[in-house]
């Protein structure tokens, strides 16, 4: 059992800007099986690496069995992905995270992306994403940038989540999965 504990809102890695990854050696492969075992443990569709405390541009994405919407390899893994093209088209869809447990909230995306990418063998890749896949690849990738779905809330959204926001700070959480806080 690799499961790694969760960062939670608001460690000082889930707030920067992650760093590319150079090479792919042992540790990186360790780190990428490790992050799909704790996605799966937390019973998530999505991880970035700063989620488990690694400040690199990286995150897997698995959003189970029945999804048909992307031919490749599941769990999806991404290596410095970056949205080349949004959608001018947007949805509105409820977001969690596994860094927020017990808030969720309607988030405002672009309905479609393309998100250009490497995988474990540093291949490069594009995809063309929709729906769920595209929702999930834009709040991993908002991670890697040091973002939170609740920043991209209208600013009464965002003052509503306060307090819930000052719970999980203080890691008052009550979760199924390992985590870790920030608390002083
Ligand atoms: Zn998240």
């Amino acid at each position: 059992m690799s499961v790694l504990p969760v960062y939670l809102y608001d460690h000082p890695v889930l707030d920067k800007p992650t760093k590319p990854v150079e090479d792919i050696n042992d540790d990186i492969r360790l780190l990428i099986r490790q992050m799909i075992e704790t996605m799966h443990g937390a019973d998530g569709i999505g991880l970035a690496a700063n989620q488990v405390g690694r400040g690199l541009a990286l995150t897997v994405i698995d959003l189970g069995a029945d999804d048909e919407e992307y031919p490749m390899e599941k769990p999806l893994v991404l290596i410095n992905p970056t949205i080349e093209l949004f959608s001018d088209t947007t949805n509105d869809m409820q977001e969690g995270c596994l860094s927020l447990p017990g808030f969720r909230d309607v988030v405002t995306r672009p309905d479609a992306v393309k998100v250009r990418f490497f995988d474990e063998n540093m291949q490069e890749h594009t995809i063309d994403a929709e729906g769920m896949l595209a929702r999930v690849m834009q709040h991993e990738i908002d991670h890697l940038n040091g973002v939170y779905f609740f920043q991209r809330l209208s600013p009464v959204r965002k003052a509503m989540a306060h307090n819930k926001l000052k719970r999980i700070q203080r890691g008052n959480v009550d979760t199924s999965y390992p985590v870790r806080s920030n608390k002083r």
